[in-house]
C-alpha cells in the first residue's frame, strides 16, 4: 500500500516504515486524539504487520472516547478493520484455515488476542482468555503503538485469528467482520446448539448493526425473524436485513441491546432459548415496549413495562415448566470469524451490508467520527481511512 519497508542490517526483526505509520492516540477520555508517527516496528517471530484499508467505529470506541466505558489510556482505539499484510515475522503466521499467510493477503482479524493455552481457550472460549488482550484497548507502550485499528497499520500478535478475505468484497462490508459480524454469527450459533433454525421464530432485540446482522444470518439459516427496536428508522432498516415479523411466541430470543426484561425472557416459547449478547439496563436505546419491525398484527408477546426495567424478577416456575434456556455470551471464536466472512462473501451478499458504512472520513477526523457515531440518526458505521 505504498509503504517502503527496510530491515536495518543486524536487526532482523526491526522494520523501518517509509512513510512512518500513523496512529491516533486517545490521551484520556473526553480529550481530542493526537496523531503519533511510528517510524518503525519490532516485529515478533510470529507477528503480522497489516496496512489498514478501512476501519470502522464501533459503539464501544465511542463510549471509550467519551469516558462511558473504561479504557486504559493512552490508547489507540479501534477493533474493526480490514487491511493488507505488508510484513511477517521470521517464523511466519497461519490463517484460521491453517494456510500460511503471505505478504499481500487481504485480511480481517479477531478483536481479541488469546493465549491458546488457558482453560478457557482450550474449552472453546478464546474470547474470554484469562490473559486476553484486545485490539483498541491496550495502553500504548514502546513497541506497542500499533495495537488499535485507528491507525495506518496494525501489528498483529500471535493468538490473533486472521482470516483471508476476498478481493471482490467492499472494505465497508468487511471492516465490521471482527466485531459485529462475528459476534452475530456466534449468537446465532448459540441458538443452533439448541435447535435447528429451519422454520424457527427468532426475535431480535436491537436493530443496530449487531442485531441487523443477527437477523440476516438467522433468515439465511431458515428462521423467521422479528426485530424490535425503539427507533422507527432502525426498525425500517430491519426489513432490509430480512426481518418479516411473525405472529405468536418466539422460539428463540437474541438480545443485542437495551435492558433484558422479564417480558423479554418469558416471551420465549416452550423449550425456547434466550441468548444475551449485549445490552445494558441503563441503555438509552432500550427496546422495551418497542413495536416490532415488519410485525404483523396480533403478536401475542407481552411488552415490557417500566417495572420490568428495575428488577429482572423472573417467574422461576414458568421458566422451569417451559424448560427455558438463558445463555449469556460475548465475542466470538476464530471459527465464528471465518464463518462470518464466508457469510458476507456468500449469502450475505443478498443484504445491504455494503451500505452499512454511511460515511468515510480520514483518520485525522477520528474525533468528529466518534462524536457523530452516537448522534441520533447516525449511520450504522462510520469508516476511517488512513492518509491525508
Ligand atoms: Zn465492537
Ligand atoms: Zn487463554
Amino acid at each position: 500500500m505504498g509503504t517502503m519497508l527496510t530491515r536495518p542490517p543486524g536487526h532482523r526483526r526491526d522494520i523501518v516504515l517509509r512513510p512512518a505509520a500513523t496512529a491516533m492516540v486517545l490521551l484520556a477520555a473526553g480529550h481530542p486524539h493526537e496523531t503519533i508517527a511510528v517510524p518503525g516496528v519490532a516485529l515478533g517471530e510470529e507477528d503480522v504487520l497489516v496496512a489498514v484499508e478501512l476501519s470502522t467505529v464501533c459503539r464501544a470506541d465511542a463510549e471509550a472516547a467519551r469516558g462511558a466505558r473504561r479504557a486504559s489510556t493512552p490508547v489507540v482505539l479501534g477493533h474493526e478493520s480490514v487491511g493488507r499484510i505488508i510484513a511477517l515475522g521470521d517464523a511466519g503466521a497461519m490463517a484460521v484455515d491453517g494456510s500460511p499467510l503471505r505478504i499481500g493477503d487481504r485480511v480481517v482479524w479477531s478483536a481479541t488476542v488469546s493465549c491458546r493455552q488457558c482453560d478457557r481457550c482450550l474449552c472453546g472460549r478464546p474470547q474470554s482468555c484469562r490473559s486476553a488482550t484486545r485490539y483498541g484497548e491496550e495502553r500504548v507502550a514502546a513497541d506497542r503503538e500499533l495495537a488499535g485499528a485507528f491507525a495506518s497499520h496494525v501489528q498483529l500478535r500471535p493468538g490473533t485469528a486472521v482470516v483471508r478475505v476476498p478481493e471482490t468484497l467492499p472494505a465497508a462490508v468487511l471492516a465490521p467482520a471482527a466485531c459485529a459480524t462475528a459476534t452475530a454469527w456466534a449468537a446465532v450459533a448459540r441458538v443452533r446448539r439448541h435447535r435447528d433454525l429451519g422454520g424457527t421464530r427468532v426475535r431480535v432485540h436491537g436493530a443496530a448493526l449487531l442485531g441487523l446482522t443477527v437477523a440476516a444470518i438467522a433468515v439465511e439459516l431458515g428462521a423467521v425473524v422479528d426485530v424490535r427496536d425503539p427507533h422507527a428508522e432502525r426498525r425500517a432498516r430491519a426489513r432490509d436485513f430480512g426481518a418479516t415479523g411473525f405472529d405468536g411466541e418466539p422460539d428463540a430470543v437474541i438480545h443485542t441491546a437495551g435492558p433484558v426484561t422479564a417480558a423479554t425472557v418469558e416471551a420465549v416459547a416452550d423449550g425456547g432459548v434466550v441468548v444475551v449478547v449485549g445490552g445494558d439496563a441503563r441503555d438509552a436505546d432500550s427496546p422495551a415496549a418497542a413495536p416490532a419491525a415488519g410485525r404483523k398484527t396480533g403478536d401475542g408477546a407481552p411488552d415490557a413495562d417500566a417495572a420490568d426495567l428495575a428488577v429482572l424478577a423472573l417467574d422461576v416456575a414458568r421458566l422451569s415448566a417451559r424448560s427455558t434456556t438463558i445463555a449469556g455470551m460475548q465475542g466470538s471464536t476464530a471459527g465464528d470469524l471465518a464463518d462470518a466472512v464466508a457469510f458476507l462473501a456468500g449469502r450475505g451478499r443478498a443484504y445491504p451490508f455494503a451500505d452499512v458504512v454511511g460515511s468515510i472520513v480520514p483518520l485525522a477526523a477520528v474525533d468528529a467520527a466518534l462524536a457523530a457515531a452516537t448522534e441520533p440518526g447516525a449511520p450504522l458505521r462510520i469508516g476511517l481511512v488512513p492518509g491525508p
